[in-house]
């Protein structure tokens, strides 16, 4: 924790957007999916978007990092959340 961090404020996460304590902060506290939102079949060919009657083939969307076809999904990774103070 840098030294200009006030613990009792509340401070936004520069990655997930989320109000946190930087006095509750912890190693898995801030939960992301480290790559993006993608429009396209999954890589490892196995788990496939349903498509539903009249959607176009591409329509297969899921997160890159592990797969997750809800854009909602919660994080598939962990980590301290970033205030926008570190640099
Ligand atoms: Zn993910
Ligand atoms: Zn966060």
């Amino acid at each position: 924790m840098s030294l200009h961090e006030q613990p009792n404020r509340e401070m936004v996460c520069r990655r997930c957007k989320t109000l946190y304590y930087p006095l509750l902060n912890s190693a898995t506290a801030c939960r992301f999916h480290p790559s993006f939102f993608v429009s396209r079949r999954h890589d490892d060919q196995q788990r496939y978007y349903e498509l539903k009657p009249g959607d176009p083939p591409y329509a297969a969307k899921f997160y890159d990092c592990c797969g997750a076809e809800d854009p909602q999904a919660p994080g598939c990774s962990a980590a301290f959340h970033v205030s926008y103070d570190d640099s």
